[in-house]
């Protein structure tokens, strides 16, 4: 470890102890470290394939036919992802009462993994680790919908109402959702310090919690391996590898 990080990570942990609640915010870097692809990333299996929006899935058999296929072969890639530094980091800061909740642009359910409840986590872009009815809600897994897929070439319908099923994250066209949207904005106008892990901060309307908890008056970290757009308005930035940063706070 440099002497510089070692002064960050010594001033991010002066800066949490003085804080009364830290708002977290994580994004795909927090889940590289798990081994989970960013699927923004150039080479990233995502982006060989271009993106089903919303209303095409909507309206077409196929397109639901071909969204399951292509997320049944992303889950083999990462099912055995299990909880990186940084997330163990982040649940340790959330079981130590200053942080009530982590924001995440991660879909991959791994903060829960790491042991944070339902209501510890607020996903903003969903989550693909089960599947969800278009009409009623109605949760459904996602080894039912594989096992029905696999065997009959068709996903299943809803068994509750005979709705559209769709993993359970924001598609391209897909509105956000409204709960999580509601939480986070209550999350990040409450706290006095927002701490961003592993997100590049260009994905909207996500990133706009970060800069508004800063507008509000709180205190911003950033900790990522690449420059953000937000650099510059932080008052701590960190580029480092995230477990390098928040393995100091494992508990
Ligand atoms: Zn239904």
């Amino acid at each position: 470890m440099t002497e510089s990080l070692a002064a960050s990570i010594a001033t991010l942990q002066e800066m949490i102890q003085d804080a009364r609640i830290v708002a977290g915010f994580t994004g795909a870097g927090i889940s590289t470290e798990s081994g989970v692809p960013d699927f923004r990333s150039p080479n990233s299996p995502w982006m060989r394939n271009k993106p089903i929006p919303f209303e095409h899935f909507v309206q077409s058999a196929q397109a639901r036919r071909e969204a399951w296929r292509r997320k049944f072969v992303m889950d083999d890639l990462y099912h055995e992802a299990q909880p990186s530094q940084g997330h163990l980091g982040i649940a340790s800061l959330v079981a130590s009462g200053r942080m009530p909740a982590v924001i995440t642009q991660n879909i991959d359910g791994l903060h829960q993994a790491s042991g944070l409840s339902e209501e510890q986590v607020i996903e903003l872009h969903g989550n693909g680790t089960y599947a969800k009815c278009l009409s009623c809600g109605r949760r459904h897994e996602i080894n039912w919908v594989r096992r029905h897929f696999e065997a009959s070439g068709e996903p299943p319908e809803c068994i509750n109402c005979g709705g559209i099923l769709k993993s359970a994250t924001i598609s391209f066209g897909q509105a956000m959702p409204e709960e999580p949207m509601r939480r986070a904005q209550k999350l990040v106008a409450s706290c006095d310090l927002c701490l961003v892990v592993g997100s590049s901060l260009v994905v909207y309307p996500a990133a706009a919690f970060p800069a508004f908890a800063k507008g509000n008056g709180a205190q911003l970290v950033i900790v990522n391996r690449e420059p953000t757009p937000l650099d510059e308005m932080a008052d701590l930035v960190i580029h480092a590898e995230i477990g390098a940063v928040l393995s100091a706070f494992v508990s």
